[in-house]
């Protein structure tokens, strides 16, 4: 049937994995990092991912990722739930203050699912690592490319870096963020096309348990704000975890002491919606991890000339990664696994029609995601120097008409859900009948009470923390 060489065991090589193992490939995968099948969850959440630092941060599993789970591989589901993962029906949790309490059949698919992104890859290996179809090499890093000559070269295998060689019928790049990829082509004098906007942030995060006498809060309330200098969020996880990301500008030197975990609880003390969280009764389970260097970036196997390479694909965050700030990373890079799965079940014996098909769908379903990120990037980025534009208007529109009418109006409520969980396009929200309700809510914005401050203003909290101004 044909053998495929995956390098990478994270989210999307493993998800890669699960799809065509179930068409009947042979896969194998290789994961650069030492990490052996340990025997539960928690000990997965000590895992030394040194290719994958992300793992250390919060992760939010959207509604998208949840569904393809339920509809292809409801084994992978079942033991995420089995081993103390949460699925939040979000229907069940609907503002008791929306003009309309019915349920709605579209309610099915408002999942999201609370678990922690070590706890969902272990579930995963274990799934996969279950099917005799397929070999999971860990502590295998990957050096290189077989390659043939010719217009367009054709990737026959892979080299590894502690010696050898393997033929495949097929390889697909699930490297990550830092895949390597791009710089085996080049030197062979390939450009992969690339566009790329550094999102200027540096994210903090840290794990917490509450003890076994208390219930971990799961509800339809995000817990996420942007105060300006500093954004915030609150995610759930599984076994009674939860943990809190801040994200301040890279540029902030003054608050980059918010990585000292004394600090950073302070800080979110000060934030009152997430303050409440360490109010519970609960311990920090990690201290404080930090990352930087977080792109928006999309590459592509297709230039105006058509496909560039045979026998070759990338997925996940090696072709397309996102601001984390909204936490779409792990769905899409499952959804684009669903969707090269069917590229390649369609047109088994071409790979060049596959990479056209792939490319088509990632256009149509994935791209429009990354441009989302991009442009509101961009627009906070005008906004925070301070550059007329939009993006202020944007902004109040959003603060002062979206968010409130997601309160009161059961049709906002659902657009904004489907939505940001990747069931209804970005755009969605631009459609005239919830435009209606969400400007209705804006422009009588000055005959509500102002709603009380998310926080503090920087200097206050600057106070707060006793900080000087570090230039
Ligand atoms: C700070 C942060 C927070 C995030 N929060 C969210 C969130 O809330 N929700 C969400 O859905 N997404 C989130 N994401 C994004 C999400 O983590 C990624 O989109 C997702 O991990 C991509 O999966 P992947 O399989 O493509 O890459 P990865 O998970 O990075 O896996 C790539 C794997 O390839 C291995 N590898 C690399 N090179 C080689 C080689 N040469 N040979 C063999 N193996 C190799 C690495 O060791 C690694 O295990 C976040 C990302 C960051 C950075």
């Amino acid at each position: 049937m044909g053998h495929v060489g995956i390098i990478g065991g994270g989210v999307t090589g493993l998800a890669s994995a699960l799809s065509l193992s179930k068409i009947g490939f042979q896969v194998s995968v290789f994961e650069a990092d030492a990490t052996p099948m340990p025997p539960s969850p928690e000990e997965a959440f000590d895992w030394n991912r040194r290719g994958a630092p992300q793992v250390r941060h919060s992760h939010a599993l959207l509604g998208r990722l949840h569904n393809l789970l339920r509809d292809f591989h409801p084994e992978v589901l079942k033991m995420l739930l089995d081993v103390g993962a949460t699925e939040i029906a979000l229907a069940r949790h609907m503002p008791e203050t929306l003009d309309d309490l019915t349920p709605y059949p579209d309610d099915k698919d408002l999942f999201m699912i609370a678990a922690r992104r070590t706890t969902f890859e272990w579930v995963l290996r274990q799934i996969v690592m279950s099917n005799p179809n397929v070999v999971i090499k860990t502590g295998q890093r990957i050096s290189g490319l077989i390659m043939t000559e010719g217009d367009i070269p054709e990737v026959q295998g892979l080299m590894f870096e502690n010696g050898g060689s393997e033929f495949f019928d097929l390889v697909i790049a699930a490297n990550g963020r830092r895949s390597q990829a791009p710089e085996w082509f080049r030197g062979r004098g390939i450009e992969l096309p690339e566009e790329v906007e550094d999102t200027g942030i540096v994210y903090y995060s840290r794990f917490f348990r509450v003890h076994e006498s208390e219930e971990l809060p799961v509800s339809d309330r995000l817990v996420a704000g942007d105060l300006g200098y500093l954004k915030y969020g609150v995610f759930w996880g599984d076994n009674r975890t939860f943990s809190i990301t801040l994200a301040t500008s890279d540029k902030d030197k003054t608050f980059w002491g918010v990585r000292d975990s004394k600090v950073f609880d302070q800080v979110v003390r000060e934030i009152p919606a997430a303050g409440e969280w360490l109010t519970l009764d609960a311990d920090p389970i990690t201290k404080v991890h930090s990352m930087a260097g977080l792109l928006n970036r999309r590459r592509s196997l297709v230039d105006e000339g058509g496909v560039i390479i045979k026998g070759f694909h990338m997925i996940g965050d090696a072709l397309i990664c996102t601001n984390p700030l909204y936490g779409r990373g792990c769905s899409t890079g499952f959804w684009q696994a669903h969707l090269l799965t069917k590229a390649i079940e369609q047109n088994r014996d071409d790979s060049m029609i596959q990479a056209e098909v792939f490319a088509e769908d990632i256009e149509e379903h994935i791209i429009p995601w990354y441009q989302a990120s991009v442009d509101s990037d961009r627009s906070n980025r005008e906004l925070e120097n301070g550059v007329p534009s939009e993006g202020a208007n944007r902004k109040s529109i959003l603060q002062n008409g979206l968010m409130p009418a997601t309160q009161t109006s059961a049709k906002v409520w659902r657009a904004f859900m489907r939505m940001i969980n990747l069931l209804a396009p970005p755009k969605s929200l631009n459609d005239p009948e919830i435009m209606a309700d969400v400007l209705e809510m804006w422009e009588k914005r000055d005959e509500r009470p102002a709603p009380p401050p998310l926080g503090p203003e920087r200097s206050e909290m600057m106070d707060v923390l006793g900080l000087q101004e570090i230039a």
